[in-house]
């Protein structure tokens, strides 16, 4: 356990809606009495010259040093020659896993009830590659990159996470019967680190045959692990089974860090406006709280958050809410028990 020890992590408001949610992330943090200090590192395209990278080198030492960072939604100015944002802060901190999990919210009403699925992505390779060429006038190829190193790394994550998250099952979800040498190189690797696990069980499925599963019984799935791009669309299927991106948390794992952060946008049409929902950057904090091995005051906070949404009096336009930000906060905070 984790009790007495402090921690410092990396904030980074981000843009859009970004600033009022991490504003109301932290208050309620705060009030929940984490041993975090905060370092706020604002990233804003002032003062950086087209060309140069938009993240400094001090911001990303800071995730370095201190091994966390909660990230607020951030925009990348298009056509000006800047570099992803989030490609920039994926490729310096090594962020080599995203992962999702999905758990159906009482009182958040969706077609499904028993959704508590886990997408694990690996993050650094596959389609996104981004080794795309014609080769003649009307034709172009695009390479799918897959490493044995980078598969056993997400498989490996995907097997821990498992066991420490006290789940049941890791499925590998592939297309290895077309992608026989790429996919089949992804699968061989995840059977490598399962031999480690036995105490997990292990699967396989097609990505057809899952994205099937998902919507008829997303019960049935448990912690899911795959390439790059199918891991992109499941995951924000998953997202979908339980309500939509607004209450979405991620985690992305790195070289000696993690950074969590929310999978929407900045929402750039409700900014400045205290009508954006903070919970899927709370939950994102929360899966921060528990990387930290702070489960106590996770879980408090996610009973208070659980409680504030199932009544259903202080919610979100978003969700079919009345409340602004800062009321469905304040509610939230009323009720954690500390
Ligand atoms: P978006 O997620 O910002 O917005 C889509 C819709 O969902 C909007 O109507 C918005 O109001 C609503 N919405 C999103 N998050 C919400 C929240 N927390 N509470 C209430 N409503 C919410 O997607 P977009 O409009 O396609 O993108 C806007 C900008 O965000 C773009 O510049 C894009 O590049 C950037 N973006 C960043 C990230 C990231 O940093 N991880 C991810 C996606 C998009």
């Amino acid at each position: 356990s984790s009790a007495g020890k402090s921690f410092r992590a990396t904030l980074f408001p981000g843009h859009g809606i970004g600033p009022e949610i991490s504003a109301a992330v932290v208050e309620i943090l705060e009030a929940s009495k984490v041993p975090i200090t905060w370092e706020e590192h604002i990233i804003s395209v002032d003062n950086v010259k087209p060309g140069q990278d938009i993240v400094s080198r001090e911001a990303l030492d800071s995730v370095l040093k201190n091994g966390y960072a909660l990230k607020g939604p951030m925009a990348t100015p298009i056509g000006k020659g800047y570099r992803s944002l989030n490609l920039t802060l994926r490729k310096e901190l090594g962020l080599y896993a995203n992962v999702r999990p999905c758990k159906s919210i009482p009182g958040v009403n969706t077609a499904y009830q028993d959704v508590d699925v886990v997408t694990v992505r690996e993050n650094t390779e596959g389609e996104y590659s981004g080794l795309e060429h014609e080769v003649a006038p009307g034709v172009v190829e695009s390479l799918k990159v897959i490493t044995k190193s980078a598969s056993l790394k997400v498989a490996e994550y995907a097997f821990a996470y498992a066991r420490a998250n006290k789940r049941k099952m890791v499925t590998a979800v592939h297309k290895a019967s077309v992608m026989k040498m790429s996919d089949g190189l992804f699968l061989s690797c995840a059977q490598q680190v399962a031999k480690n696990y036995p105490d997990i069980h292990y699967e396989e499925m097609l990505i057809d045959n899952a994205a099937s599963y998902l919507v008829s019984n997303p019960g049935r799935m448990d912690v899911m692990v795959m390439p790059n791009l199918y891991g992109d669309i499941v995951s924000d299927l998953c997202a979908g089974l339980i309500g939509g991106l607004g209450l979405t948390p991620s985690g992305n794992m790195g070289k000696g860090c993690m950074m969590a952060e929310a999978v929407h946008g900045t929402a750039p049409d409700i900014q400045g406006m205290d009508m954006a929902n903070p919970t899927a950057l709370l939950m994102s904090a929360l899966m921060m709280l528990r990387s930290m091995d702070l489960h106590d005051t996770a879980d408090k906070i996610a009973k208070a958050t659980y409680s504030v949404l199932k009544e259903a009096k202080y919610t979100t336009k978003d969700i079919g809410g009345n409340s602004s930000c800062s009321d469905y906060t304040k509610a939230i905070i009323d009720r954690i028990d500390i």
